[in-house]
């Protein structure tokens, strides 16, 4: 008798385990040792006994594709794209303790804002827009549109975000907002006047600007590798390059990341990034959401001082950024926009764009009635 482990993996649950089987007949059962289909394994018929061994995420991926470098880019991949809620109660209980919904809070982050000036960053995809299968297509509703203009009326409002900012600007359409597109890299002050604006140019903050050329070579490159994955979308947003695969098969996933990888060997000077469900292709320079929002509270005049809250709301990996230099300000709040557990450095949730739309509509109330006392 031989004993064999056998990883058993499912893409399209999400799963994988790894079993221990005991055989009679290693060599008849398994001539080149190929995992067998659970069902081949033990399903009755006196077959060999099994002994289950706890889940085991990392072995998800085999050899197939890349080595162990992609599987861990693979992992990466999944888990910062989860599509389904934790099954384990204790952990989501633990979670939503940690980081409890901005909502059931609202009276508790108001009253840290009392004398201190708000100002908003909000995220676009996944957290004023759904997350749709097509990018050029995740449009904000009219309400939601309504909601962050009343917004901006009381507070300076950004707009912060992975996309190209002109893209990002013809989904919003409102000119009083700040927008920081590609990741931050590229940030424009309101066209209308604001009155905590302080200067009257229009583009504020440039810093990947040389990286122009490079990006839009590497953005032909990829267009061409990536066209024999079916679902892959590359897109353009000036200072950086997403490639989604949300409408990607998972079986798929690896081969794209190497496909990825391998064109980024010929140009050391970017580098690759996720977020949910997009590979993001940056300049190697040290900045993203975080300086952004550190920018921006610099223009407002807010740089060195308590009398200002920030509030950042986002939904992926490249918002932890921001999230984590309020944290280091020790003033304002981050808020991840999830309904699944997940490591942020946010100290407050929202589970989805519906209540992301509430939470605004709740600080436009609650300004409101504050004037009216
Ligand atoms: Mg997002």
């Amino acid at each position: 008798m031989t004993n064999q482990n056998v990883v058993i993996s499912d893409a399209k649950l999400g799963f994988s385990m790894e079993i221990m089987v005991s055989l009679y007949d290693s060599a008849a059962l398994f001539p080149q040792a190929v995992p067998k289909p659970l069902s081949a394994l033990g399903g009755g018929g006196g077959g060999a006994p099994i002994i289950w061994t706890k889940p085991s995420f990392k072995k998800f991926e085999t050899a197939a594709v890349g080595g162990g470098r992609i599987n861990a880019w693979v992992d990466s991949m999944r888990a910062s794209s989860p599509t389904r809620r934790s099954s384990d109660n204790e952990e989501n209980k633990s979670w939503i303790l940690n980081h409890p919904s901005a909502l059931s809070k609202f009276e508790e982050i108001m009253n840290v804002s009392k004398g201190k000036q708000i100002v908003m960053f909000l995220d676009y995809d996944g957290t004023l827009s759904p997350i749709v299968e097509d990018p050029d297509r995740a449009f904000i509703s009219s309400e939601m549109r309504e909601a962050i203009k009343d917004v901006a009326h009381h507070f300076p409002t950004a707009i912060v975000t992975g996309r190209c900012k002109a893209k990002v600007y013809n989904f919003v359409k409102l000119s009083e907002l700040y927008y920081a597109g590609s990741h931050g890299m590229d940030i424009q002050g309101p066209i209308k006047g604001h009155k905590c604006r302080k200067s009257n140019q229009t583009v504020l903050c440039q810093p990947a600007r040389e990286f122009l050329p490079m990006i839009g070579e590497v953005y032909k490159i990829l267009l061409e590798k990536t066209k024999s994955i079916p679902g892959a979308k590359v897109e353009n947003n000036k200072f950086c390059l997403s490639v989604h695969f949300r409408c990607v098969e998972e079986k798929k996933w690896a081969e794209l990341a190497e496909k990825v990888k391998s064109v980024l060997k010929d140009y050391p000077r970017l580098k690759l990034t996720q977020g949910r469900k997009v590979l993001e292709i940056r300049p190697t320079i040290k900045w993203d959401k975080g300086n952004a929002l550190e920018f921006l509270l610099e223009s407002l005049g807010y740089a060195n001082t308590n009398d200002v809250l920030p509030v950042y709301i986002g939904d992926d990996r490249t918002d932890e950024d921001a999230f984590k230099v309020l944290r280091k300000r020790g003033h304002g709040f981050g808020i991840l926009v999830s309904k699944i557990p997940k490591e942020t450095n946010a100290s407050y949730t929202l589970q989805e764009p519906s209540e992301v739309m509430c939470f605004l509509k709740r600080l436009v109330e609650w300004k409101s009635l504050s004037l009216q006392r």
